[in-house]
């Protein structure tokens, strides 16, 4: 493994932000609990709070294909968030959701419910309350763009869609019954929804570097993340 990176005067990190932004599975996770861990910096996890949101409305019996319903209900879900990259968590209304929230139900309707401004108002808010002033590396889909466009280190996240959906069916637990071919098939899918609509969609900040995953293996890419952030900490 590559030597770590030297480390600035700690006040330097603790004010920083890494945006970590792209598709589903195309590393941003792995990535960004790599770098958060390595710089001794907090994470969070945004796809995580739109997946309990989802868990919820499910579990709610809210039709979560009906943007109505799902707006009517946003305010409902008590989300509490662990920001620590060893062991990061979610729950809703004290129940921890960290498993179920990944299961094929949930993923196939997170978009439809990510798509709702008044679901995405929310969220915002206690994503910027929890980053606070910083320490922190953030993933998701519009983290360099909307919820921390002055994030001093933004990282745009790719990999070819095979790569991708190898990824996310190792990721899937066995019973969940998919196939490459379903998992490719429903990554599109998410992939289309998440970037074509309205509010907020998947797409790359202008000052955000890009990296493609499937070129360089995980350890090169956080090396080059953390060394990049140190670089704009020690400069901003
Ligand atoms: O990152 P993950 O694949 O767990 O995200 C699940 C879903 O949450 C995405 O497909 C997207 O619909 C939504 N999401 C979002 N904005 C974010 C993070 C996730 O809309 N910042």
């Amino acid at each position: 493994m590559a030597p770590r990176p030297n480390r600035p005067a700690p006040g330097a990190l603790s004010t920083l932000v890494v945006a970590v932004d792209g598709p589903s599975g195309s590393g941003k996770s792995s990535t960004a609990r790599g770098v958060a861990r390595r710089l001794g910096l907090r994470y969070l996890d945004t796809g995580a709070m739109y997946r309990a949101v989802t868990w919820w409305m499910l579990r709610h019996d809210v039709d979560v294909g009906d943007a109505v319903a799902v707006a009517a209900h946003a305010g409902g879900p008590v989300l509490r968030v662990g920001a620590d990259p060893e062991q990061p968590s979610v729950s809703v209304d004290d129940v921890d959701v960290s498993e179920p929230i990944r299961t094929r139900e949930v993923s196939n309707a997170v978009s439809a419910v990510s798509a709702v401004p008044e679901v995405r108002r929310r969220l915002v808010a206690l994503q910027r309350e929890i980053i606070g002033s910083g320490g922190i590396v953030v993933e998701g889909r519009d983290i360099g763009t909307v919820v921390a466009p002055d994030a001093q280190m933004k990282v745009f996240l790719i990999a070819s869609a095979e790569e991708r959906a190898q990824r996310r069916t190792r990721d899937l637990v066995a019973d969940q019954g998919a196939t490459l071919n379903v998992t490719q098939a429903e990554l599109a899918r998410r992939d289309r929804l998440d970037s074509t609509r309205a509010a907020s969609p998947l797409t790359k900040a202008g000052d955000a570097v890009e990296i493609d995953s499937t070129l360089i293996g995980l350890d090169e890419v956080i090396e080059l993340v953390c060394k990049l952030a140190i670089e704009r900490a020690g400069a901003s």
